[in-house]
């Protein structure tokens, strides 16, 4: 019987059973690294996970994916807009226009997370600009994203959004999240670091003094 590991899925994004369709490696005397080509056997899409000789796995599908890159947030990004992300990209290559009304959803939860004055989503979006959460450039995307979705939510037509406009905004939209809450949750990192070990110096450099 054919062996198929399972593996998380980037397409389906969940894990399923992956057959393996190609491997390369491509190592050379110096370096080691490959990469391994398979299919998901629920969607049938292709997945390539790359390695080098710092990866250690037994099955190739203990290895991220490296192409499509996994539909997943950083979880500085609030458990609300995630799940709609999440909720999205399940449904992204079946159906891009449900995919944009998802992100539009997951744009509605921003606002509320970062508590948007307004009446709808778009001048919510506008006071959040107003207030320098989202940069003045994203405002636009944000703006793309809103009508994309007002055209896929209101006119029922499937194919106003295409796949590719469903990979921009989806590309757009992840910028945002980098943007509002990725950036900001690493610079706050990077000082906690600094902030400690400036006190262990402090507390070293102390300590002499302590005696008397
Ligand atoms: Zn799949």
């Amino acid at each position: 019987m054919e062996h198929n590991p399972v593996g998380y899925c980037p397409h389906c994004n969940h894990p399923s059973p992956q057959r393996m369709v190609d491997e390369f490696d491509l190592s050379t005397r110096d370096v080691q690294c490959g990469f391994y080509v398979s299919e998901c056997q629920t969607c049938k899409a292709p997945i390539v996970r790359a390695w080098d000789e710092g990866d250690q796995f037994e099955e190739f599908t203990e290895l991220n994916p490296t192409w499509p890159s996994p539909a997943r947030l950083d979880f500085s990004v609030p458990s609300r807009i995630r799940r709609r992300y999440e909720e999205g990209c399940n449904v992204k290559n079946a159906s891009p226009s449900s995919f944009v009304v998802l992100i539009g959803k997951a744009l509605e939860a921003m606002c509320t997370d970062k508590e948007a004055a307004g009446k709808d989503l778009a001048t919510k979006l506008r006071n959040l600009a107003e207030r320098g959460i989202i940069p003045e450039v994203l405002t636009d995307v944000s703006h793309e994203i809103r009508l994309l979705r007002n055209a896929s939510a209101h006119d029922g037509e499937e194919d106003d959004v295409t796949a590719a406009d469903a990979e921009s905004i989806d590309q757009l939209f992840r910028a945002l999240m980098e943007y509002v809450y990725v950036a900001p949750d690493l610079l706050r990192d990077f000082q906690a670091k600094r902030v400690n070990a400036a006190s262990r110096k402090g507390a070293r450099k102390a300590k002499p003094g302590i005696v008397s």
